[in-house]
């Protein structure tokens, strides 16, 4: 895992905290690792910030001043030119709950407070490996379900020839997902293939990360949804209609 942790020089991330104990701890860490870290404090700061330049990456707190962490979360996938910048969510604990909603906003992965930054650093390399991954990588460049189509080299996903704004994760869900179609694959498969970390099963946060992800995908593959089936206590499969390719 570390060989491949390094971070192209040119990687910038948005830190959006208005702790400022937190955000300058979490900008120290991403610095030494090779980003380039800008700070806002607020929910409008931090969109006047991504309108200036849209980073590679957005670490955002749930609790801002100003417009939430979910506000601002919203506003960003409701623009185009933003609907799919990578987004790692910091929620309180008490939130445990609200966190949900977070995730179904469009959020790429949370982490809980207090997080300790080795484990922040490693969940944004992760993100960022996610939405670079190289083509070079081995296997087919066009994956098809049906009128289900996804260029892996340039990461554009279509449902009958129409533009699918998928997120990075969502799109790894449903490359996941198509390639070992007609498969169950538990939450935990599609954690470590979709989201790429060891994940244990314990976890109950991170199952229901895979749940949510998989409702909004449900959502935006509109009548092939429900191509997309629950297997009860276990996990998903993609399951194609006979006599679909
Ligand atoms: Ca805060």
């Amino acid at each position: 895992m570390e060989a491949d942790s390094r971070v192209k020089p040119s990687q910038r991330v948005l830190v959006v905290e208005d702790e400022p104990d937190i955000a300058a701890l979490i900008a120290y860490q991403l610095t030494r690792e090779g980003f380039r870290v800008e700070t806002a404090g607020t929910g409008p700061e931090a969109l006047k910030a991504v309108s200036r330049d849209i980073p590679d990456l957005i670490v955002l707190d749930r609790m801002l001043p100003g417009i939430s962490g979910d506000g601002v979360l919203q506003r960003l996938r409701a623009e185009v030119s933003t609907a799919t910048v990578p987004v790692l969510v910091l929620t309180a604990k008490r939130e445990q709950e609200d966190r949900i909603e977070g995730l179904e906003l469009g959020a790429d992965d949370y982490l809980t407070k207090p997080f300790s930054p080795r484990e922040l650093v490693l969940r944004v390399k992760a993100i960022l490996r996610r939405a670079s991954e190289a083509p070079s990588s081995g296997g087919e460049r066009i994956v098809r379900a049906g009128p289900i189509r996804l260029d892996v080299a340039s990461h554009h996903a279509s449902l009958k020839d129409v533009e699918l704004d998928l997120t990075p994760t969502e799109f790894r869900l449903l490359r996941a997902l198509i390639e070992r179609r007609g498969r169950t694959q538990s939450r935990k498969q599609l954690l470590e293939s979709a989201w790429d970390i060891e994940a244990s099963v314990s976890d109950r946060l991170h199952t229901r990360t895979v749940d949510m992800h998989v409702r909004r995908l449900r959502a935006k593959l509109g009548e092939v949804g429900v191509w997309i089936q629950t297997i009860r206590g276990f996990g998903y499969r993609l399951k194609v209609p006979e006599g679909v390719e």
